[in-house]
């Protein structure tokens, strides 16, 4: 049995990239693992969100874990800000950490493009992501590619403290899914897809209407040559395609390249729409009863009381090595 952690930002509408990527995996580690599963409230903020929009996507994400299998009686569910240490030993590991190494994190190169004014917390997110999982001494991360390179100045940092202070943190280890780790942008295949993207058609919603994923899929980007085949350096749009496919379908690359041989997009976009269409119905039903149901508030409450206990502990360690004077 193994600590494991993760998260998702509520900065929008979960992605089918979310799903397969994170979430899928939240609800298989969960039978075997000691799991918390948070919604990262605080690096949410790092990019400016509406506050009635931040509240609502909080507890949709929240909702949504429930929906997708996450058993509260199995798994902590909590929010980030409900958990102060986040926040506290966040601030003691951007002391930690250095500019020059955070400068080289893809996602604040990505997130800062173009913009006048970038926001210091984007700069800072990855010290913070940093405490989220040390706080646990959790061991395993499911995450999507993209947060690798994050994962990986969580292992330097938590290397440079037991170097400076003694062995104080474990080194997590990222896990992610093999096929569908990287689901990428039905516009534009060079990008991952992202919730926060605002173009709406360049992601599948878990909450889209059936209709409205049955039309993106559609109006996906492809190419010109309609020959379905996985090809991720070649023909980047069909392959990610084919990626979700087999995800959600469950059959090889292979199997699903032989079913579509000599047509066109045409039938595969349209089996697949129908696919992911089927595949969201349940979870959305199951969702609108979460969120009628109530219990939600129960959940993170729950979720957060246990959280707090075991942070606690590993802060006061880490306080006490790097010389606070501790209460008495
Ligand atoms: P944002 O655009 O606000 O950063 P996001 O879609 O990248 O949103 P996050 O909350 O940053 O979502 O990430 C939540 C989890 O989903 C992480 O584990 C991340 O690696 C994973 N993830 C995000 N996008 C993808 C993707 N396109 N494919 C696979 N996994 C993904
Ligand atoms: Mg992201």
């Amino acid at each position: 049995m193994k600590r494991v952690l993760s998260g998702i930002q509520p900065s929008g509408q979960l992605t089918m990239g979310n799903y397969i990527g994170a979430m899928q995996n939240f609800v298989k580690l969960q039978h075997d693992h000691e799991c918390f599963f948070m919604i990262v409230d605080l690096h949410a903020i790092t990019v400016p969100q509406d506050p009635a929009a931040l509240r609502e996507q909080s507890e949709q994400v929240a909702a949504l874990y429930l929906a997708a299998g996450i058993d509260p009686s199995k798994a902590s569910i909590f929010l980030q800000s409900h958990v102060p240490q986040h926040a506290e030993l966040g601030w003691l590991m951007t002391t930690i950490a250095n500019m020059g190494e955070l400068e080289r994190m893809t996602q604040f190169k990505d997130k800062s493009e173009g913009k006048e004014s970038i926001p210091a917390g984007l700069f800072v997110y990855p010290t913070l992501m940093a405490a989220d999982i040390l706080v646990y001494n959790a061991e395993l991360i499911p995450v999507g590619d993209d947060q690798k390179q994050h994962l990986e100045l969580t292992r330097d940092l938590a290397n440079r403290f037991n170097h400076r202070y003694g062995d104080t943190f474990r080194m997590p280890e990222p896990y992610t899914p093999e096929v569908g780790a990287r689901i990428m942008s039905l516009d534009d295949a060079s990008k991952k897809m992202s919730k926060s993207n605002p173009n709406a058609g360049s992601y599948i919603a878990l909450l889209d209407d059936p209709a409205v994923v049955r039309k993106k899929i559609s109006r996906a980007k492809t190419d010109s040559e309609a020959l379905v085949k996985f090809d991720p350096a070649n023909k980047p749009e069909i392959s990610n395609l084919l990626g979700i496919y087999s995800h959600i379908s469950g059959l090889s690359v292979a199997e699903i390249e032989a079913k579509y041989e000599g047509q066109m997009y045409g039938p595969f976009k349209k089996d697949l729409g129908e696919l992911v269409a089927n595949f969201l119905e349940p979870l959305q039903a199951r969702y609108r009863e979460v969120r009628q149901s109530g219990e939600l508030y129960d959940v993170l409450k729950q979720g957060a009381e246990r959280a707090q206990e075991v942070a606690q502990l590993k802060l006061d360690d880490v306080k006490k090595r790097m010389g606070f004077v501790m209460p008495r």
